[in-house]
């Protein structure tokens, strides 16, 4: 049955991209295409691996044909019914259609379009950067299949309509363009393959002519790729530009990779890996349905499954790579897969070596590290809370800006305690949103005086990381915005404030009402006269925040309010409230000192106009004062 469709938006301006394109490097188009025919045979393989009969030689076949102007590539792999043409080729198969776009958009050039081809998973289209037209023919490998024939020329809308096809697998036919000729030869063909698909594993052919002495021409089938797998190598033998195009074939991301690791282990589970450190996070990282995770898994070299989640822990989940293990069986199932005792054993040596591959990163390439650390530091921290077997050296591999450093800069544990003046017991921390907030919080104010670092921790697990970092280096970890805080040799001075300035306590505590639990005086400040304090066990003030943003019901913690005994503020309200505790203006003075205290620490004041009123006035009552 003949019928025309559109395409939807999207994939319309995909294509009118890929028409236009002004690229220099289309080569990738093949790259592509065979990559697609390569998934499309591991399927049918894997299928195959628990049906019978079902095994073929599976190849994927590049035919050039000057004459007609076309480039042909065939795998007998798994193939397409007409529904699933429609749904892969010609809507929106996935959200990555439209985040390409996105970024191409933000990029502003398509001078960056082949590394976003890959990273997106649009890799079909590209097709349309070398060929005005073309044709997909292709069966489903399944009994009673019938073959369907896709076409178009990009522009809006595409044909389908039954074919003959005798053998399951698809064609993909280009119409070249006049303009990409050069694809037809096959020195180019040739060329292309061993740069970007050299490890495929199943053979890519291209036909060869001889022409013979009698003139007679004779036709040989020429393989063009190694097929070895790149894992099975030796390091030393494999040139960055393999280790390149296989990043770019596993993690689907495209974009650099910061380091290749190998891995052969032996022994009481037998498995070769080849594991990559991204450079830079994809776009999808942070949205969970779109992002890939795990590792590719093969058993003795053949294709089992992508996305391996059980062979790496959760906090790993920026490594890509591939696993070919010795040991399972090659009929596995993904149920099998799940609670299999072989593949824990992988994922943990596979983090054991990661972690120690990152920490000689950090003692040897700490600038990498660092630029490293500020991709993934966010999901590696998950790590502490999650892998007891590795959470001290995951606490190793931590890193934070402090006080102390300058923007940017970041420092490990281990640098902060050694760092550490004799009379610090604790490792002091406070966490906020952004360096900017926590830099000029009046908690810091005591911690400053003391020569004492306060780490940095604006990220937002390290509220919920914090709850199970107990110590490092056998020193406890605390918050400076959080709880009772005991400096040696003060409880005697602050005794004796609480109690001269006990009216002004009282004072405070009816005027603030709900607002506080407790007004205390406290060694914490130097130059502020106030602050607002966490309970011990209560949520800090920056998951408030952002619980609230999310628009989550949670009950409001009170805070606790902590006054400077020195600060001169301090004493004359107390002057004000001996001689009136009654005037009217005190009240609005004791609000205005908690509103203030709230920006200070970064959160927003409840009623932010009549706060600004209030400033005005007291701005107005300063202006006049100055006069007389
Ligand atoms: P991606 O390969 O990244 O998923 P593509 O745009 O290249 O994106 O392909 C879209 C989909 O079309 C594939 O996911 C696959 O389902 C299907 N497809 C493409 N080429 C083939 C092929 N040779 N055989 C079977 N299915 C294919």
């Amino acid at each position: 049955m003949a019928e025309t469709r559109e395409f939807k938006t999207e994939v319309r301006q995909l294509l009118d991209l890929m028409i236009h394109s002004l690229y220099s490097n289309r080569d990738i188009f093949l790259r592509e295409l065979v990559a697609n025919a390569a998934d499309a045979i591991d399927k049918a393989r894997f299928e195959s691996l628990t049906a019978t009969d079902k095994t073929r030689d599976w190849q994927i076949r590049i035919v050039p044909d000057k004459k007609a102007m076309t480039l042909t590539v065939s795998d007998n792999g798994i193939g397409m019914t007409r529904d699933e043409v429609i749904e892969n080729i010609g809507t929106i198969a996935k959200s990555g259609t439209k985040a390409f776009l996105k970024a191409l958009e933000e990029k502003g050039e398509n001078k960056d379009m082949p590394e976003l081809i890959g990273q997106f998973g649009v890799g079909f289209y590209s097709a349309f950067m070398v060929a005005e037209k073309v044709d997909i023919i292709t069966r489903k490998d399944a009994d009673d299949a019938k073959a369907v024939r896709w076409s178009s020329a990009g522009l809006g809308e595409y044909e389908l309509d039954d074919a003959e096809k005798s053998t399951p697998g698809t064609d993909i036919v280009l119409h070249m363009r006049k303009d990409s000729e050069m694809y037809l030869e096959s020195w180019k063909i040739g060329e292309i393959i061993r740069r970007y698909s050299d490890f495929i594993e199943y053979p890519i052919i291209t036909p060869e002519v001889k022409v013979n002495d009698d003139k007679t021409e004779t036709v040989t089938d020429r393989t063009l790729n190694s097929q070895k797998a790149i894992w099975l190598r030796k390091a030393s033998e494999i040139t960055e530009d393999e280790y390149k195009s296989f990043f770019m074939h596993v993690s689907n991301a495209g974009g650099e990779y910061l380091k290749a690791i190998h891995m052969s282990a032996e022994g009481a589970s037998e498995f070769k890996a080849l594991l990559f450190l991204p450079k830079h996070a994809p776009f999808n990282f942070l949205m969970p349905d779109l992002q890939k995770r795990g590792l590719q898994l093969y058993v003795k070299r053949v294709f089992i499954t992508d996305e391996c989640k059980e062979l790496l822990p959760d906090y790993l989940r920026f490594v890509t790579g591939v696993v070919d293990s010795n040991d399972l069986p090659l009929n596995v199932s993904r149920e099998i897969l799940q609670q299999n005792p072989q593949l824990e054993k992988i994922n943990k040596a596979v983090a054991s070596r990661i972690i120690s591959e990152l920490k000689k990163m950090l003692e040897t390439e700490r600038d990498a590290y660092t630029d490293f650390y500020k991709e993934f530091g966010k999901v590696l921290k998950e790590g502490i809370h999650t892998d007891f077997a590795n959470v001290e050296k995951l606490k190793d591999l931590a890193l934070y800006e402090s006080m102390n450093t300058e923007a940017g800069k970041m420092i490990t544990l281990a640098e902060y305690v050694a760092a550490m003046p004799d009379d610090q017991k604790e490792i002091y921390f406070i966490t906020g949103d952004k360096r900017e907030s926590v830099a000029s919080s009046p908690a810091l104010e005591y911690f400053r005086s003391k020569g004492y670092d306060v780490l940095f921790m604006t990220d937002l697990i390290d509220d919920w990381i914090m709850q199970s970092m107990f110590q490092y280096a056998k020193k406890n970890f605390k918050s400076v915005d959080k709880g009772d805080f005991a400096v040696d040799g003060a409880a005697d001075v602050l005794k004796a404030a609480q109690e001269k300035f006990s009216g002004l306590i009282e004072f405070l505590k009816s005027a603030l009402g709900d607002k506080v639990s407790e007004v205390r005086f406290s060694a914490r400040l130097t130059d502020s006269p106030c602050c607002l304090i966490t309970e011990g066990n209560a949520m800090s003030p920056h998951l408030e925040r952002l619980f609230k943003a999310m628009h989550q019901d949670i009950p409001e913690s009170k805070r606790i309010l902590e006054l400077n005994a020195k600060h001169p503020l301090v004493e004359a309200m107390f002057k004000l409230v001996e001689r009136d505790a009654k005037a009217p203006e005190l009240a609005t003075y004791a609000k205005v000192l908690f509103d203030q205290a709230l920006l200070a620490e970064g959160s927003p004041v409840a009623d932010a106009a009549a706060f600004a009123k209030e400033i005005t006035s007291l701005l107005l009552s300063a202006v006049n004062g100055k006069e007389k």
